[in-house]
């Protein structure tokens, strides 16, 4: 396949996802990263990842720390947390993401609601103040409100698959992991106002080609001001590896995972694309290929290590650590530190 025969619609998407050829990928990552600097600028837009709490109430088939999963349970203290978002400010990260297992208990709620203030109460030195992204799962639409007011702008919530015959097959068939009420909370927050990013993850077990097209299709369609989409790592404990069923090579989901992300900014070319930690998991500077293939926006872990090594959502996750990541960014990328890096499409 030619780069100058790639259609963007379903059949020209699944056709490309398809394609095992290192020279279309190479072009097509290359004019992914053309697109990127003509729309969204040459800059990568730094988040400091803070991964609350490990503790979840759901048992998604793939996670490493779902419910039923025998592991060391963590939350960071409010202190903790604010270390962690003192450290990003040091670093002129410009935003902090909040991310853990998901949790509606009022302590929980309480305590978001509570660190939201005191992180937007930090004195970074820099105008803005810190930015704020939420990860942190399915909430009532009261909570989402809450959150808002208290400061967070930004929610990532993955839809996890287009495809809800697929959805069905990698969580447990019950309310708690509902594929509509999954939907319904992104719309949810892009109602509130925040923007919304959703994503799925990519090479999962019985995925095909047409559901990569058709996840690309969706945040199209949900018109989304933000993605975050990533490879599909195993954990060795997880029902979905103990089941035997098969997926692709570490390899192969490598490459479909930069291919996701080439696609996606020649689809939607001004929103913000995020280069997942599982790429790193999977290659070394896998986030800064990613950054090469069309993202713009990189979540370095600022977690304290002793917990950060317990968010274990899969085999190599913990491997992945920040403390010289600057050094691995190419000279000729710039950074924009200090600065929130919001979604040039969100302001359109
Ligand atoms: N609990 C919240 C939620 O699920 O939306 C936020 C935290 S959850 C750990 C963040 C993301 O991790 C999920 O959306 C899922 O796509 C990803 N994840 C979980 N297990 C994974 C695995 N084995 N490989 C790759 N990504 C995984
Ligand atoms: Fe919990 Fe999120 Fe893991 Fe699902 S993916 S088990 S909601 S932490």
């Amino acid at each position: 396949m030619e780069i100058k025969d790639l259609t963007l619609d379903r059949e020209g998407l699944i056709e490309a996802i398809a394609t095992e050829d290192a020279a279309f990928d190479e072009q097509l990552r290359a004019a992914a990263y053309r697109t990127k600097i003509a729309t969204v600028g040459e800059k990568v837009y730094l988040r400091g990842l803070i991964e609350i709490s490990n503790i979840c109430v759901k048992n998604c088939l793939y996670c490493g720390i779902r419910h039923d999963i025998p592991c060391q349970r963590y939350e960071l203290s409010d202190d903790e947390v604010l270390s962690a978002a003192q450290a990003a400010a040091r670093r002129h990260f410009g935003s902090v993401v909040i991310q853990g297992g998901e949790r509606t208990d009022a302590a929980f709620i309480r305590k978001v609601t509570r660190l939201l203030k005191a992180i937007k109460a930090i004195d970074t030195g820099e105008d803005p103040p810190l930015g704020i992204t939420l990860s942190l799962g399915e909430q009532p639409r009261e909570v989402y409100q809450e959150w808002f007011e208290a400061g967070a702008h930004r929610y990532l919530l993955r839809i996890e698959s287009s495809n809800p015959n697929l959805y069905r097959r990698i969580h447990p068939d019950d309310p708690l992991h509902s594929y509509e009420r999954r939907m319904q909370a992104i719309l949810d927050l892009k109602e509130i106002g925040y923007q919304a990013g959703t994503g799925a993850m990519i090479g999962v077990p019985f995925q095909t080609t047409q559901d990569l097209a058709d996840d690309l299709l969706l945040y199209k369609k949900l018109d989304v001001p933000m993605v975050g989409m990533g490879p599909y790592n195993p954990h060795p404990d997880s029902p979905l590896t103990l089941s035997g069923a098969t997926y692709p090579t570490a390899e192969r989901r490598f490459t479909l995972g930069l291919k996701m992300i080439a696609l996606l900014r020649l689809l939607m070319p001004d929103i913000n694309i995020a280069a997942a930690t599982s790429l790193e998991a999977l290659s070394d500077s896998g986030r800064v290929k990613g950054i090469l293939s069309g993202a713009n926006v990189i979540m370095p872990n600022v977690t304290p290590e002793e917990q950060m090594i317990k968010y274990n959502l899969y085999d190599r996750k913990t491997l992945v650590r920040d403390g010289s990541l600057k050094l691995s960014l190419p000279d000729d990328i710039p950074v924009g530190y200090g600065a929130w890096g919001d979604s040039l499409h969100f302001k359109r």
